[in-house]
């Protein structure tokens, strides 16, 4: 598959964006593709980031070169065992305890050596100079970066509107809400202001980010950082969630862009397939089983990059899908990814019970292949935003089973606001990275598991109104991609926002 530049804007080859993701899957894999958007639109694009995550995404990186796409890939040191993280300990899902989560974060900002080194080297003499940076939010100390080259620098938000908007107004409002919440004895209290029922509960206004001065003293950066960026571009799309789309903007006072679903960036069935990390699975295979069940059959159950479960909540999930009479595919990262004790053992008598009717993938699915696929009708899901958007715009329903971080308010966002998803009925959250001996562990029944299975793959009126909408919602995100769509015109004001700064 060829890319051509646009036409639209040749202006923009004077153009050069600088990208500096945050090293975790479900901020890199978006990243990758708004440099590809960007460099199909005729910019130059620098995409710079670690060895491990450059190696994961090697298929791209050759694709682009095919295609001729002016994107470059930059190699920045992370000295992670100079912090006391494990050798090649690059991305977030490798970070083996909670304990090493902050540690992490801290060390994001030894990236700047390297990637100044990169900016003074010789390789930038033959492209123009940057003229934007645009970075994870995370990724605070890319302001000096930016202030230092003197260019816009825009943030690039992993999330909805919808849980941007409620993160603000939970810190505006926190201390009323501390207090309603004693009041109330614990139960979940309503955000004010906002014109659905967002309910917040005692662990979202006290989680570790929140409470710990270590933790603090790093979010504090990240706004200080956040409030000095010249716009934010978000992957969504304003059809999907305009009042909050509208208030957020207001609310920051900055321009608000949003260009996605950016999973609906246009390229081959083979890159797709590689899309974050290459395939644990034979594809075809897989595709052959697929292509054999009935339409909207299939429930897809996937976790996401960082989630780990322990074997007993592996095999409560496995004994629901084992009961319920669907077909099922399981991506299990707890195998080849997350190395849980016990699980290949369980996981292979497991494949015996089912085989025909399921299928398990252990370590890394194409994800984005398989909710596109017509066979697939579900999708069970931790309801980290890329999973949850990408089911968005494949117009599949979910049954929402969240672990931790913003998941929780993105299961509002399906199951309240957009009424395309049950809730598995989680209601504590995990902590990251933590294993069988989390206090709050997720307990959920095999019984939940197959009842919920049931409400989502059938459910009578209510599960055919709940299809319905989730077909009009891919439409919708479709329609926001294509060309002058909502999405295809907020990467373009962004892009304009630059070419004008330049003329300043
Ligand atoms: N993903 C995938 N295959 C897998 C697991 C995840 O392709 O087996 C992709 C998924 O499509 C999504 C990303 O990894 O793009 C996960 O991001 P998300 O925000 O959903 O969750 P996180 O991993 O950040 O918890």
């Amino acid at each position: 598959m060829s890319f051509e530049a646009d036409v639209y804007c040749s202006n923009t080859k004077s153009l050069h964006f600088l990208l500096v993701p945050l090293m975790a899957q479900g901020h890199m894999i978006p990243m990758v593709d708004l440099a590809r958007l960007l460099a199909a639109r005729g910019a130059f694009v620098t995409f710079a980031t670690t060895p491990v995550n450059l190696a994961r995404i090697q298929p791209i990186i050759d694709g682009a070169a095919a295609s001729a796409l002016p994107i470059r890939f930059v190699e920045l040191y992370f000295p992670a065992m100079d912090v006391g993280l494990p050798d090649g300990c690059e991305s977030a899902e490798l970070i083996p305890s909670a304990d090493l989560f902050l540690p992490f974060m801290n060390a994001l900002s030894l990236l700047r050596k390297p990637l100044e080194a990169h900016l003074h080297g010789p390789d930038l003499a033959r492209w123009p100079k940057p003229t934007c940076l645009i970075s994870d939010n995370l990724q605070h100390w890319t302001a000096d970066v930016a202030r230092t080259l003197d260019v816009p620098r825009f943030i690039f938000h992993g999330p909805s509107c919808f849980f941007l908007l409620c993160g603000l107004l939970i810190k505006q409002h926190r201390v009323e809400l501390e207090v309603a919440m004693e009041e109330t004895s614990s139960g979940p209290i309503l955000l004010p202001g906002l014109p659905h029922h967002v309910r917040v509960n005692k662990h979202e206004l006290t989680s570790v980010m929140r409470s710990d001065p270590n933790w603090s003293k790093y979010m504090e950066s990240v706004r200080v950082a956040e409030e000095s960026a010249n716009g934010v571009l978000v992957n969504s799309f304003v059809e999907l969630e305009p009042w909050y789309f509208e208030r957020y903007h207001e609310v920051t006072g900055k321009p608000v862009w949003s260009v996605g679903p950016l999973s609906l960036y246009k390229e081959e069935l083979d890159a797709k397939a590689t899309r974050g990390k290459v395939s644990s699975i034979d594809n075809k295979l897989l595709f052959q089983w697929l292509d054999k069940q009935k339409a909207g059959s299939v429930v897809l159950v996937s976790f996401g990059s960082i989630v780990r479960n322990t074997i007993a909540e592996l095999m409560e999930l496995g004994y629901g899908l084992e009961a319920s009479s669907r077909p099922f595919i399981w991506v299990v990262t707890e195998v080849a990814e997350r190395q849980v004790p016990g699980v290949e053992e369980w996981i292979t008598e497991f494949e015996k019970r089912v085989e025909g009717r399921g299928m398990v993938i252990k370590g890394w699915g194409p994800q984005i292949l398989m909710l596109g696929h017509v066979a697939v009708g579900g999708f069970v899901t931790h309801c980290g935003w890329n999973s949850t958007l990408e089911a968005i715009a494949a117009g599949v329903v979910m049954a929402t089973w969240p672990h931790f971080f913003d998941q929780f308010l993105n299961e509002q966002l399906v199951v309240d606001v957009l009424k395309i998803g049950v809730a598995v009925g989680v209601e504590k959250p995990k902590l990251f990275g933590i294993g069988d001996d989390n206090e709050v562990a997720v307990k959920v029944t095999r019984g939940e598991v197959e009842k919920v299975l049931e409400r989502l793959m059938g459910g009578g009126e209510e599960g055919d109104e709940r299809r319905e909408r989730a077909k009009e919602l891919k439409e919708k995100a479709r329609m926001a991609m294509e060309e002058g769509g909502s999405s295809w015109k907020g990467l373009q004001d962004a892009i304009n926002y630059v070419l004008e700064s330049q003329q300043k």
